[in-house]
């Protein structure tokens, strides 16, 4: 009998999981999923995080699949001809086909007065350093 297919998931924001849940729909294909957290981040709700209307962080089990195995790492090297990821860990993951779906960040702020004055709100990270600033703000 042929063995399954491995695919990795590299980054699970929309992209990640929606590539992800969707490959489970195959039963001849194994799918990981590597995300650096263990959970969701809807960064579309990011600004509704800072000005304190709602949340934006859910369980991946709310949003991914049942048979996509969630490893919580970050790859730090893509070997392609090897087929293989390292891993912030020191691990390494094996894969025949990888989705790469990393997402993007803030930019160098490049106006001036930006680097002083502007607060990126690409990431969750940055969302909860602006909340206070906001909160303080008469
Ligand atoms: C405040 C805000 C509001 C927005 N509002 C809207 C909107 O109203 N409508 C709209 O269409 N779009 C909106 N966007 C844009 C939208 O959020 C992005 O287009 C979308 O998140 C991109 O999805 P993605 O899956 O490609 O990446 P992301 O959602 O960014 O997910 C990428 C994932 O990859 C992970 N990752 C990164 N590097 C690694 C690595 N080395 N190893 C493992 N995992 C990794 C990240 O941690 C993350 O979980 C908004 C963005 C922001 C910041």
């Amino acid at each position: 009998m042929a063995e399954n297919t491995d695919v990795v998931v590299i980054g699970g924001g929309y992209a990640g999981v929606m590539a992800a849940n969707r490959l489970t729909l195959r039963g001849d294909v194994n799918v990981t999923l590597v995300n650096p957290r263990p959970s969701f981040v809807h960064r579309i709700r990011l600004h509704q995080l800072v000005g304190g209307t709602g949340e934006a962080v859910v369980e991946y089990r709310e949003v991914l699949a049942g048979r996509v195995r969630l490893v919580v790492d970050s790859v730090e090297r893509i070997d392609a001809p090897g087929r293989t990821l390292a891993l912030a860990s020191g691990g390494t993951l094996a894969y025949d086909y990888l989705v790469y779906a990393v997402g993007s960040a803030s930019a160098d702020p490049g106006v001036p007065g930006a680097a002083e004055f502007a607060h990126p709100l690409a990431s969750l990270e940055e969302a909860r350093r602006l909340r206070p600033v906001l909160d303080a703000t008469p």
